[in-house]
Order: structure tokens, then sequence, then C-alpha cells
């Protein structure tokens, strides 16, 4: 998918709540970043941060975006923060293709807080 998705024929979910004619909780907007609450968390507290723009993963990050990256991570801390759960801890994932179970093509982080996380088992039993 190209980055010239528009709110009016967006398919993707992540591209219409950034252009708001899909509601979300929305925890900050930070003008070329969005941080919402996700629909079904999966900790305590659990927000997704977004780019405005439309970029697949991770794994289709360019030169150009590298400011836009640094952006989203920083803006991410500070959701943390204000969130009152940076002193406690917050564990941060992207997921990348369908071994990693991406189900929405629109890069996004997972902030996940409020309580123990437990061990990063990267789906491993034991
Ligand atoms: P992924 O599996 O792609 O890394 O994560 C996608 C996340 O987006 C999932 O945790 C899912 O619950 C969340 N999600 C999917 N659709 C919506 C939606 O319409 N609104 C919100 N707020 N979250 C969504
Ligand atoms: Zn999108």
């Amino acid at each position: 998918m190209e980055e010239t998705n528009t709110a009016a024929s967006s398919p993707c979910i992540f591209c219409n709540i950034a252009a708001g004619t899909t509601p979300a909780e929305i925890v900050f907007d930070g003008g070329d970043t969005l941080f919402f609450h996700d629909i079904s968390p999966k900790a305590r507290v659990h927000v997704i941060g977004i780019p405005k723009q439309h970029v697949e993963s991770l794994g289709k990050i360019r030169a150009d975006h590298h400011s836009m990256i640094g952006k989203l991570l920083h803006d991410l801390a500070h959701v943390a923060k204000d969130l009152g759960v940076d002193e406690g801890g917050y564990r941060v994932v992207t997921n990348v293709g369908a071994d990693a179970g991406q189900e929405v093509e629109h890069l996004h982080f997972h902030l996940l807080a409020g309580e123990p996380l437990g061990p990063l088992n990267a789906g491993r039993a034991g």
C-alpha cells in the first residue's frame, strides 16, 4: 500500500483513525503522530502509537522516514510519562509481517504497561 491513502477511500483502519473518520479513544495528538487506546487491550495500559503518514510497517521504512520514526518514539516516551507508567516501566512492541502476527498494515508501536508484563517469550511457552 502506498502513502497516498486518503480518508475518503482508505481501506486502512489506522489512516481512518488518523483522519478522524473512524472513532478512537485518543490519548495524544502529536500533529504528525497519534496515540489511542487499543480496542482490545492486552495489558492494563495498551496504547497504539502511529505516524499519521501511511507506512506499512517498520520493514518499509526509508531514509526519508528517519525523522518521523524518531518523533514517533519520542512522543511515545512522553505519552508513557503522561500516563504515569514511566517509573513502573513499560514495553514497546512493533509487529512486522505474518510471523509476528501483524494485523493492521500501518506502522504502529504498542505501548504496554500498568502491570508486570512477564517475560518476553516470543510465543513460546516455558
Ligand atoms: P498488530 O497485530 O497489527 O500489531 O496490532 C493491531 C492492534 O490494533 C491490535 O492490538 C488491535 O486490537 C488493534 N486494533 C485493530 N483495529 C482497531 C480499531 O479499529 N481501533 C483501535 N483502537 N484498535 C484497533
Ligand atoms: Zn494507513
